[in-house]
């Protein structure tokens, strides 16, 4: 390219040494020195330019340029940088690229799935026929026997037509969760042989104002479409709750949701054949317009089952497990208060899981035990091995049982561990209502003043062994539940010195800002401060109890630490054994 003009060296013409030899001719016009490209662009008098590779830091070029008084200019333009700055820009661009291209595919996503609701399944399940049975759900006879009048209008409605009577449009199912509300309703539809839609009214709040909306529109037309049929819907409260409350104000997508499901209720026809029903845990949240007559105008409430229901849950789900003949489900019944139709389901599945594992045949005694320990207090925690830990956590179970044991009309010692579970600083003891009396939500002021002291066992044994100032703070949860109980007794119940007066908070939640100012404008500061001190009163008393109760049993509770640390566990009876024994050897 370069034809060597004005060089006679005969020498490589880009070269460096016909640079120094053109330099000393004196045919050179200037030079442009890049140091950081290493470069020199070399201007020709003739006019000709070229350009020369030269070493890093090259003193020769800039002396030979002086010696010569050629024209050197030094240029600060990188080789790199402009490499670079063409790469950057380069890779930039692409960036650039990928960046629009997954913001517009993200974009197309949420749009598709915002938009799903126009090819309607993304809402609902589709309609599918049902194999439950109302002999599959025990333990709510009352519940199954209000739901049975819609099975005969949606099996014959000609005879409720006839005589100008016409069903609910919607029914209500309440009460806490896994009692068997979903259960029930499928039921009904299996009973009366009609397509059972389900869904979840969680699904229909979505992001975008309207698409709530659309899919309940949808969901009403497939159901007019199939029906005599079913719809039901799960946790209302998450669209259906009051109005206009809640920090923050109302939300916009969920009104318009509800509404639309208020607007398809009063839209279809009496006697149409869809019948909707609506579950909830959370009744009291809910707008009254949904409760209205014409929308969910019958409601059943379904509690956590006695201790016959549970037996009979048991039994429904022991038919598919095998149980070992020692396995008495009256028993387990027993031993469950407060476990829903799920929990006792769960109960047995954890066994079966265990039995398994085992490789046994059968659910055994054991098994049953481990499941319900894993399901009431956790799962297992690696043992301590601090002894001094260990002596106290044992001291303060012993406490608690120990307070329990020796109150009448409390609940009765089932188990003790030391062994700590996950989320428990301390060990466990489980305690259980023994009297069927007790169960249907009744509770006396003894009974709970006598959970008080139950409650403030654990601590009563620290202060009486290891003193005032040494207590620690394991009784926390315990001390918890204590303020709980007392403060119901207070505010709810009438239990205290402050007299027969309700001041309830129930439902704080529910419009937080209204109701505290409410609750701030109708109890008086001295109020407040006799409730704190009711409060106050009534744990101190107990505490002090406690504290007596269990102090002429040192000697009992002594030992039974020291046995206690040995085996870990004390079941019921052995409990029970080794209080009488030790008892019964200190009078003698
Ligand atoms: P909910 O809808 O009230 O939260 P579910 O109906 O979903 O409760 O119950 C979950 C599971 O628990 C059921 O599938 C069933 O196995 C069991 N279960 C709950 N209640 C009962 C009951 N009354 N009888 C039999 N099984 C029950």
């Amino acid at each position: 390219m370069f034809s060597g003009f004005g060089v006679n060296t005969g020498l490589d013409n880009n070269s460096y040494s016909s640079l120094l030899y053109d330099l000393k001719s004196g045919i050179v016009e200037s030079l442009t020195l890049i140091p950081s490209r290493r470069e020199v662009i070399v201007k020709y008098l003739s006019g000709v330019s070229k350009t020369v590779p030269i070493l890093r830091n090259d003193q020769t070029i800039l002396r030979l340029a002086e010696s010569t008084d050629t024209h050197l200019e030094v240029k600060h333009t990188s080789k790199q940088d402009f490499n670079s700055s063409i790469t950057a820009s380069f890779t930039l661009g692409i960036l650039f690229v990928i960046f629009c291209s997954i913001v517009v595919k993200k974009t197309l996503k949420i749009a598709n799935k915002s938009l799903s609701f126009l090819s309607g399944k993304a809402a609902f399940n589709e309609a599918s026929t049902i194999e439950t049975r109302f002999e599959d759900v025990a333990g709510i006879p009352e519940a199954v026997e209000e739901v049975k009048e819609i099975v005969s209008f949606l099996k014959v409605p000609e005879n409720y037509k006839k005589i100008g009577a016409h069903i609910p449009r919607g029914f209500l199912l309440t009460g806490p969760p896994g009692t068997g509300k979903t259960l029930l309703a499928k039921a009904l539809a299996g009973e009366a042989g009609v397509p059972f839609i389900s869904t979840s009214a969680s699904q229909f709040v979505e992001l975008f104002v309207g698409i709530g909306s659309g899919r309940i529109r949808n969901l009403f037309a497939q159901a007019k479409k199939i029906s005599p049929c079913i719809i039901f819907i799960d946790e209302i409260d998450s669209i259906g709750r009051t109005r206009g409350y809640g920090i923050g104000g109302g939300n916009d997508e969920r009104e318009q949701t509800l509404n639309q499901l208020l607007i398809e209720m009063d839209g279809f026809p009496l006697n149409s054949g869809v019948i909707v029903i609506a579950a909830t845990n959370r009744e009291e949240i809910l707008d009254s317009a949904l409760t209205r007559p014409g929308r969910f105008d019958r409601r059943i409430n379904i509690s956590l089952p006695d201790r016959k229901g549970r037996e009979d849950i048991l039994s429904i789900h022991g038919l598919t497990k095998p149980l070992s003949d020692s396995v008495s489900l009256k028993e387990w019944a027993i031993r469950t208060p407060g476990f829903s139709g799920a929990d006792l389901s769960n109960l047995l599945n954890e066994a079966a899981i265990l039995t398994a594992r085992d490789n046994q045949k059968r659910i055994g005694i054991n098994q049953l035990e481990a499941a319900l320990d894993r399901i009431t207090l956790g799962l297992r925690r690696y043992p301590i091995n601090n002894k001094h830990q260990i002596r106290i956590i044992a001291y303060h179970e012993i406490g608690k049982a120990l307070i329990a044991h020796l109150t009448p009309l409390t609940d009765s010692v089932d188990k003790i561990s030391i062994l700590r579970r996950i989320g428990n600083i301390s060990g466990s003891t489980r305690l259980v209502d023994l009297d069927e009396n007790n169960e249907g939500g009744f509770s006396s002021k003894k009974y709970l003043q006598n959970q008080l002291l139950v409650a403030l066992g654990g601590r009563a044994a620290e202060i009486l062994v290891f003193g005032n100032s040494e207590i620690t703070q394991i009784s926390a949860n315990q001390l918890e539940q204590a303020t709980f109980i007392a403060r119901l007794m207070v505010t709810q119940y009438g239990f205290s010195n402050l007299g027969a007066i309700s001041v309830s908070t129930n439902n704080l939640d529910r419009s937080l800002t209204n109701e505290l100012l409410k609750t701030k404008s109708i109890y008086a500061n001295k109020t407040n401060k006799q409730i704190d001190s009711e409060i106050l009163l009534l744990i101190n008393s107990a505490q002090s109890s406690a504290v007596n109760k269990i102090r002429p049993y040192l000697f009992i509770i002594d030992m039974m630490v020291d046995l206690l640390i040995e085996e870990e566990v004390f079941t019921k009876s052995r409990f029970e054994d080794l209080f009488d024994s030790i008892y019964n050897t200190q009078q003698n």
